[in-house]
């Protein structure tokens, strides 16, 4: 028997192809964690280091991006203690403006992991269950509120020297091996936080998205702003209601001339779904700009490849911190001074 196989029209439907861009994210966060931990395990010790320390490791250092963002606005200096972090920040907030709230749906490997949760909710409970308004709106705040913290302290309490000093800390120089060592030796609390995380997210879909990612209100805040939405094309719209029923977010498409919501991920399910061609589409205007399908997906792709390749071509991808520092840090790791922001330089070290 022959065996057809195809690939689905990009034009007509994309999720299989954003399931692959997630995975592919996925696999590439993987593929730096496992080499972080090598070059950490092999600069601890005292033999040779053969394997260099991926930069990308710090997308996982969201509070020493934001302090760069602001130490470069006030000086005009790209921080070289974690410049990736800066150049991921910046790529996700352009994302965030033109391309709205996909980094959520189509990059972030927490993303996909709470997609299969929902998916475990949907067969536990047989289908969506949402939690009542009067709960869900508060709730939605929390990222807000978290936002809001860490934009205070850094934008309104921190000044130009403070800032420098916090950069240039033992703890900020060492803050991506800090952050290894948090997940590959958890705690007990550690591990209970993350499993109550796993369990809420499958009672309530997307608990940690929608209710506590700081990252995801900052980029809710910047998609509202983008000018790219879903409109729905009244006139031909037959009420069926699909876009409603695929629709992770709870929005309610079906009733929307244009989605508004901070809370939309730009997944394109409800633009998959809907059986009325062009009756949902994502543009700049209700009629013009038309962004098909597929251009979206390339457009989120190349705008994180063309953003590192920028960054490697200007010098502000690899950090400044040599091996040798490195191995300095993560024997003495354990030391106080490590622990949280002193503005103290490391013991019997010079920064580099
Ligand atoms: S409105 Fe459409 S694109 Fe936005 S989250 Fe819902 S299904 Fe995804
Ligand atoms: S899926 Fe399309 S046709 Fe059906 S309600 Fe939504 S916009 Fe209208």
């Amino acid at each position: 028997m022959k065996i057809k196989f195809q690939l689905p029209d990009p034009r007509k439907k994309i999720q299989s192809y954003r399931r692959f861009i997630q995975w592919g994210f996925l696999l590439l966060t993987l593929w730096i964690g496992f080499r972080f931990l090598l070059f950490v395990h092999q600069a601890g010790g005292s033999g040779a280091v053969t394997v260099t320390r991926p930069p990308g490791v710090e997308a996982f250092l969201p509070i020493s991006a934001l302090i760069s963002l602001k130490y470069w606005a006030l000086t005009g200096i790209f921080n070289t203690i974690h410049p990736a972090s800066l150049v991921l920040l910046l790529i996700i907030l352009a994302i965030g403006l033109f391309l709205k709230k996909g980094f959520c749906s189509w990059i972030c490997p927490i993303g996909l992991f709470s997609e299969y949760l929902a998916k475990i909710h949907v067969w536990i409970f047989e289908r969506p269950r949402n939690l009542p308004r009067f709960i869900d709106y508060p709730l939605r705040s929390l990222k807000y509120l978290l936002l809001g913290f860490f934009a205070y302290a850094i934008f309104f309490e921190m000044d130009t020297a403070s800032l420098a000093a916090f950069i240039n800390t033992p703890y900020n120089r060492v803050a991506d091996v800090k952050m290894l060592l948090f997940f590959s030796h958890a705690s007990a609390l550690t591990l209970k936080v993350l499993a109550a995380l796993v369990l809420l997210s499958v009672l309530v879909r997307f608990f940690w998205c929608r209710y506590l990612c700081p990252y995801g209100a900052l980029l809710g805040i910047l998609s509202w702003l983008s000018p790219l939405k879903i409109h729905r094309n009244e006139k031909s719209c037959i009420d069926c209601n699909k876009c409603n029923k695929v629709c992770p977010a709870n929005i309610k498409v079906a009733t929307s001339k244009t989605v508004w919501s901070d809370e939309c991920h730009a997944c394109l399910q409800c633009v998959d779904a809907c059986p009325v061609k062009d009756t949902l589409h994502l543009s700049v205007t209700t009629r013009k700009g038309r962004m098909p399908r597929w251009m979206y997906a390339a457009a989120i792709v190349l705008l994180f490849l063309l953003g590192t390749t920028l960054a490697r071509a200007l010098g502000v991808w690899h950090n400044s911190i040599s091996t040798q520092e490195y191995r300095h840090h993560i024997q003495n790791i354990n030391d106080p001074v490590y622990n949280h922001f002193r503005g103290q330089q490391p013991p019997n070290t010079q920064n580099n």
